[in-house]
């Protein structure tokens, strides 16, 4: 539950606008972060004044806030964001540079001190800050037998890069690094406007200097002290043994150049396979066929077998049937990491002889007879042959 406003500043319901702005100094001085350097709950006490003070001051918002008990978002009475001050604050009507307890910069550093350098933060985006590069993506077409036995590629991409001239510090080679005299050495712009509801003030990291506070006297005259330029890279791609179709290989820091010091982003390969004549694959498995003579299948023979490696005598024993398998131990593709190799698998096709000689054919009905395969009595068709 939040607090209850008046409670925060230790007055009444009825306090008149007099006494909120008395509560409120007296406050803003007690808690003061200046008076209590990393105590986390004067801190919290200080913010807290501050929020109540902002609805309490602002006639609309306190009638607002006595009538819901809320002002803006639901359960947060500063109608604000659960984060705070969104980067601007109202300071109408109060003037700190008699407060007694620091000035204006205080108050400053209290809201927007530290995190504001570097960028990041809500309402304090840096355009400046370090950025990490884009991660890239490309696709590669293989051949079955580099992604078998792995091979090396080169990619030429064209991408952001760190600039060759700066090394990627923004600044001309051999210039000095002066202080900034847009931010007056303190990395943030300040500016104060006049709004509708009084003065609102903002800081952003500063432009010139990306919030270092010093800026090199001359910026680098290739990249304009962006850090990087545009340029086709050759990036080397070490293609494993044992990559797979739609498989990804991810090169760390090859993706496109960070800006101002970010890290490089990376860059993914994606990997297609193609096919090939001889072999298919699954996993690690070579998978191939061999057409053989009825008779070499009937009577037995060694053939020889193409595998990715080498070719090897198959022997085939008498009585094979068309369609049996036979494994070729380790003759597959090599696993990824060296975990091993996987199988070549041949798979036997008889073939049926088509075209027979007249004496072939004799032979033939010679064997069907001697085979006394069972025919249809007299009527069948290999009967009348006889
Ligand atoms: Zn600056
Ligand atoms: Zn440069």
């Amino acid at each position: 539950m939040a607090k209850d406003l008046y409670e925060i500043l230790g007055i009444s319901k009825d306090a008149s606008e007099q006494d909120i702005k008395k509560a409120y100094r007296k406050m803003a001085q007690q808690y003061h972060p200046d008076k209590h350097k990393g105590d986390k709950e004067a801190e919290k006490k200080f913010k807290e004044a501050n929020e109540a003070y902002e609805v309490l001051s602002d006639k609309q918002k306190r009638a607002q806030y006595d009538q819901f008990g809320s002002v803006g978002g639901a359960g947060n009475p500063f109608g604000n964001g659960a984060g705070g001050f969104g980067g601007s604050y109202d300071f109408s009507g109060f003037d700190f540079q008699q407060g007694g307890a620091g000035g204006f910069a205080d108050i400053f550093e209290t809201f927007f001190g530290g995190a504001a350098r570097g960028g990041g933060g809500a309402g304090r985006s840096s355009k400046k800050g370090p950025r990490p590069g884009n991660d890239l993506e490309f696709a590669m077409e293989l051949t079955f037998e580099e992604a078998a036995f792995g091979t090396q590629k080169e990619l030429s991409i064209a991408k952001p890069a760190t600039c060759d001239n700066c090394h990627g510090s923004g600044a001309e080679p051999g210039s000095k690094t002066v202080h900034c005299e847009t931010c007056s050495g303190t990395g943030e712009i300040r500016q104060v406007r006049q709004t509708l509801f009084g003065q609102m003030a903002t800081a952003k990291v500063c432009d010139v200097c990306a919030g270092e506070g010093r800026r090199p006297e001359k910026i680098c005259s290739v990249c304009n002290g962006s850090t990087v330029i545009r340029k086709t890279e050759r990036v080397k791609v070490k293609i494993p043994a044992g990559v797979d179709n739609e498989s990804t290989i991810r090169l760390s820091g090859k993706g496109e150049a960070g800006v101002y010091g970010g890290p490089n982003g990376d860059l993914y390969v994606h990997v297609r396979v193609a096919g090939s004549k001889k072999f298919t694959r699954k996993g690690y498995d070579v998978y191939s066929d061999a057409h053989i003579h009825l008779l070499q299948a009937v009577l037995g023979d060694d053939i020889d077998v193409e595998t990715l490696h080498k070719k090897v005598t198959l022997k085939i024993p008498a009585g094979t049937q068309s369609g049996k398998i036979f494994k070729l131990k380790e003759l597959g593709i090599e696993k990824l990491r060296g975990t091993g190799v996987g199988d070549h698998y041949v798979k036997v096709i008889v073939d049926i002889p088509t075209k027979l000689s007249r004496k072939e054919k004799d032979m033939y009905i010679q064997l069907a007879k001697e085979s006394k395969i069972p025919t249809k009595g007299k009527d069948g068709f290999l009967s009348k042959l006889f």
